[in-house]
């Protein structure tokens, strides 16, 4: 079932590339592949995380091209990019039932807010001010328990 998934995606990102006219090149490849083996666990992560991932692994794909094929599996809405701090991107899968993130200001570390804990309540509150919801983000910004034991 999960390789069957995972096929899908591959299946999705070369039909979005053919109709842009792009190749679904050895670098375009080895970048989704590493991309779906983390939304897989269900991870958020950086350009970063997943270039060094790919350098470990011995593949050479190089940042520019990194750089560049995240924007396309955006846009093809594979994955989601969130802003958690000035210049600092994680991505995630998209789909996911979290409403929003606590992130750490020290470590980076990203925290769920898991959509069941609050979604009735936002709902609540647009149901009476007659608010249709688009989109949200909702990020908490702070500490986490291991940076403010460290201090
Ligand atoms: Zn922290």
């Amino acid at each position: 079932m999960l390789k069957h998934k995972k096929e899908a995606k591959e299946a999705i990102f070369k039909i979005f590339l053919k109709s842009k006219g792009l190749n679904y090149t050895c670098e375009r490849k080895f970048v989704l592949r590493e991309i779906l083996e983390a939304t897989k666990k269900n991870e958020h992560f950086s350009v970063d995380n997943i270039f060094k991932r790919m350098l470990l692994k011995k593949k050479r794909v190089s940042k520019s091209a990194l750089y560049k094929t995240m924007p396309l599996l955006e846009d093809c809405n594979l994955i989601k990019k969130t802003n958690i701090a000035e210049d600092h991107y994680i991505y995630e899968k998209t789909g996911k039932h979290n409403i929003g993130h606590l992130v750490c200001l020290t470590c980076k570390q990203i925290i769920e807010i898991n959509k069941n804990t609050i979604k009735d309540h936002i709902d609540q509150i647009c149901a009476k001010k007659s608010f249709k919801i688009e989109s949200h983000t909702f990020e908490i910004k702070g500490r986490c328990f291991n940076c403010l034991k460290r201090k």
